[in-house]
């Protein structure tokens, strides 16, 4: 049980950009949501032995070579890497001269268990070691599926290296470890991690994952951290157009930070446990777009030369994996089931911060509705005999993209147009989204469907139970012409092409609710 929830924690997302949004179709892969359940239930079962720690050595003179000394109480026999990741058995590749040492000095044998563990001969719960290694960063060599920008990679403003091309752990339920930094005096180091020293180079991870599941970058990059109440996000900004643009990219991620605070009602709040006030998010600059999410912490590359337009994919992908912070983390579900909610609504909600930090505008919305979420919903494999809500179980929610996706920013779409012309526009979405954060955020509550329509019924003074059985658990098209009426659009569907129009004669009152579309209210 406890494997698959860690599985499901660290599966990644990555996506390629080609040249336009059109080629995005294909590429921008699902997520996992940012899986709620983490095994820090467990924790109850961690010993009371000192914490293990990790010395990292960076070197200016080799940037590409890591030495690494780490002080582990054994849990058990086996070192291990992070079996995350696309390609888990490369991450041993990269370890070199690694040595483990008894409380004596004394050198200790060690055998390959498989690709990605070691065993250590004679030795045993409670015994204390110590490991030397080297980690050499040239995982660039190699061709990783979700590239290379949540793997590691050097570049002249610094390194950046993932938890799981470093760390050697060993034991499943190590808390509070300690890692320290030695570094060039003219670098910085940017981790997710809370600092125990005010120059940054002492730190505490309070478990395993979150010490595998890290992005740390070292160097002479910026960093701008956004702090609101105990929530904070750094901002790594490497490269010299990168750091030219700092205001435009600090700008908008405080107005994402600042819409979605709004919206929900305060800071992410995760379960009993669980810690969620430290997230890293790091722009590089590269020739191409891409991006990737490593537990909390979001690694993108952008290319400050290129078409705005292309520019919005990695935007979207921040904004969409930042709201699952509350989406996802703070609000928690049942089960896959709701899966359309969680990734569908975090799509919408996406799109209306987006917008309101005017990093997109009407008609950039317009173009993602149809090419990316229209066409992929339309042309999914289950369009038509597999229901939204059915799409995600197992490992469905791969192969129906569109269906989760798409098929739930479209029924997110219709329940909040309904609600704002039931109620004069008084109700919308954004109720149902903080009454759920005030009622569930930080406590054991778990979100159903059955929840989601009580309360969509009550926020909007109706029912939403046939809309639910023939859309969501129902496998009929999602009716978007009947309900965006109601904000003065028409809706054409021709040649599988998603197309709003505004009504030429709209009312007043049908534009109020195109704003609220817009995340203007
Ligand atoms: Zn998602």
């Amino acid at each position: 049980m406890y494997k698959t929830k860690l599985l499901s924690l660290i599966i990644f997302i990555g996506f390629t950009l080609s040249t336009n949004l059109t080629g995005a179709n294909n590429i921008l892969m699902p997520d996992n949501g940012l899986a709620q359940k983490s095994p820090i239930s467990n924790l109850k079962k961690s010993t009371t032995n000192l914490p293990d720690r990790y010395i990292l050595e960076f070197n200016e003179i080799n940037p590409k070579l890591i030495k690494i000394e780490a002080h582990i109480t054994l849990q058990d026999s086996l070192l291990k890497m992070s079996n995350s990741g696309p390609m888990p058995n490369r991450w041993p590749q990269y370890i070199q001269n690694l040595g483990v040492y008894s409380k004596n000095g004394k050198q200790i044998n060690l055998e390959k268990r498989d690709s990605t563990a070691w065993k250590v001969d004679n030795m045993h719960k409670g015994h204390e070691i110590t490991i030397r290694y080297n980690v050499l960063l040239e995982h660039e060599n190699q061709n990783w599926p979700g590239g290379i920008d949540g793997v590691a990679f050097v570049r002249d403003w610094g390194i950046m290296a993932s938890g799981r091309s470093l760390f050697i752990i060993n034991g499943d339920f190590k808390t509070n470890i300690h890692v320290v930094v030695k570094k060039p005096d003219t670098w910085k180091v940017s981790t997710p991690w809370k600092s125990e020293d005010k120059w940054n180079t002492e730190y505490i991870v309070p478990n395993q994952i979150q010490l595998l599941e890290s992005l740390i970058f070292a160097g002479t990059h910026e960093e701008v951290e956004i702090v609101r109440d105990e929530f904070s996000l750094k901002f790594v900004l490497g490269g010299n157009l990168i750091v030219k643009n700092k205001e435009h990219y600090v700008t908008a991620a405080n107005k994402i930070l600042d819409y979605y605070i709004n919206l929900m009602g305060g800071i992410p709040k995760p379960g009993p446990g669980d810690e969620l006030t430290n997230v890293l998010v790091m722009i590089n600059q590269s020739k191409e777009i891409d991006g990737e999410v490593i537990g909390n912490n979001i690694s993108l590359f952008l290319n400050p030369e290129a078409d705005p337009q292309q520019q919005i994919i990695g935007w979207f992908l921040f904004a969409h994996e930042f709201f699952h912070l509350w989406n996802g983390k703070s609000l928690r579900f049942n089960d896959t089931s709701s899966d359309w909610f969680k990734e569908g609504i975090t799509s919408y909600y996406t799109l209306k911060a987006l917008h309101n930090a005017k990093l997109v505008d009407e008609e950039v919305i317009k173009m993602v509705l149809n090419q990316l979420f229209y066409n992929r919903y339309i042309n999914d494999s289950g369009f038509g005999s597999l229901a939204p809500s059915e799409a995600a179980s197992g490992f469905d929610k791969d192969n129906h993209w569109g269906l989760v996706y798409g098929g739930g920013m479209f029924a997110g779409i219709c329940i909040d147009m309904e609600i704002r012309n039931n109620t004069k526009n008084s109700n919308s979405l954004d109720d149902l989204m903080r009454y759920f954060y005030k009622q569930t955020a930080g406590k054991n509550a778990l979100i159903g469907n059955q929840d989601i329509l009580t309360q969509a019924n009550l926020f909007g003074r109706t029912n939403f139970t046939e809309f639910m059985n023939t859309y969501i658990k129902g496998t009929h098209e999602i009716p978007l012409k009947k309900y965006l009426e109601f904000a003065g659009i028409n809706v054409s569907t021709d040649n599988k092409q998603l197309q709003l129009i505004h009504d030429s004669n709209k009312t007043n009152f049908q534009q109020k609710l195109w704003f609220g579309f817009l995340g203007l209210n």
